[in-house]
């Protein structure tokens, strides 16, 4: 019978932060693959843990899957951690989740810190609908394509950055998206955990005055709908109803068509559009009469 995969999470930060079930995992299990074994070491050793350790990193996951998979089937129970959190969000785990799944090796997961969870919940936006975009690539056309897709996300959004990376993330999304809410979230669950609650302006303007130290996450808010549809409605105030009308069936609308899409885009019932359009109708005959006088 093939053994298990077991996927332990383990403290972004703080030590506490562990669960007793991860930890009574790690102490059965034949075999603990690690991103960093050296790091992983100092936190098994911590909690007592002396199980062999095996390194499953970003640079050997496809060959070093296979291995692992060999292990798995002979009847070993194997346990995946990662540098922090939770393993495959961010790292290298899903590819030995999937390959595990091809091969039909049980695979479970040990929930427990996040760090996308984490600043989401501090953030104080919108945690109803999110979407976690993890790190933005590096190569510059995949990255405008991703903010291109960025700036009509309604989600609120959750990225991952390195330090000496966010000042030109936070540039880049401010080039993007335009001026919005973002809370800049450091050092997680760690002595100096820091949630800013500002917007991308304000945070490019002060990040001028300081070098970024520690782990972050951004959550920034979506697109507003409201203000979209209040700046729509206003670009079609503009315009008279006729006008409005007019670039409906210029597009190939009917008459009856064409009203229905103006009373929508306007917010109000199709006999308003038909009311104000005979009013209009009615003023300018007015002033056609009165300039042929
Ligand atoms: N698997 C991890 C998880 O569940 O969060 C994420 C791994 S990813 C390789 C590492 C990134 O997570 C960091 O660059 C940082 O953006 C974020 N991160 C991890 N720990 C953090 C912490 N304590 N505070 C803020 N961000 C953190």
């Amino acid at each position: 019978m093939p053994g298990t995969l077991f996927l332990c999470a383990t403290p972004i930060g703080n030590l506490k932060d562990i669960t007793e079930r991860v930890l009574e995992t790690l102490k059965s299990v034949s075999l603990i693959a690690a991103e960093d074994t050296r790091n992983s070491m100092k936190l098994l050793n911590h909690f007592d843990i002396h199980v062999p350790l095996t390194s499953y990193h970003e640079y050997n996951k496809y060959d070093k899957a296979e291995e692992l998979i060999g292990h798995l089937m002979s009847g070993q129970d194997i346990a995946l951690i990662t540098d922090a959190g939770t393993p495959a969000i961010s790292d290298p785990g899903e590819v030995l989740v999937q390959k595990c799944i091809e091969a039909g090796i049980k695979v479970t997961s040990l929930p427990g810190a996040c760090a996308a969870i984490t600043a989401l919940t501090l953030s104080g936006l919108s945690a109803r609908r999110f979407s976690f975009e993890g790190f933005l690539p590096a190569e510059n056309k995949d990255r405008r394509a991703v903010l291109e897709e960025l700036k009509n996300e309604y989600r609120t959004m959750v990225l991952y950055e390195a330090p000496h990376h966010l000042s030109k993330t936070l540039k880049d999304l401010f080039d993007a998206l335009g001026d919005r809410r973002i809370s800049i979230c450091r050092e997680l669950t760690k002595i100096h955990e820091e949630a800013v609650h500002t917007t991308l302006s304000a945070a490019l303007m002060s990040i001028e005055d300081k070098k970024p130290r520690g782990e972050y996450v951004l959550v920034i808010e979506g697109k507003d709908r409201e203000a979209e549809k209040a700046e729509k409605i206003k670009g079609f105030e503009e315009l008279s109803i006729a006008e409005h009308l007019e670039t409906y069936e210029k597009q190939g609308m009917d008459r009856k068509e064409a009203m229905k899409a103006v009373a929508k885009d306007r917010g109000v019932q199709k006999r308003d559009i038909y009311k104000a359009l005979l009013s209009e109708e009615e003023l300018q005959e007015k002033k056609d009469g009165e300039s042929e006088t």
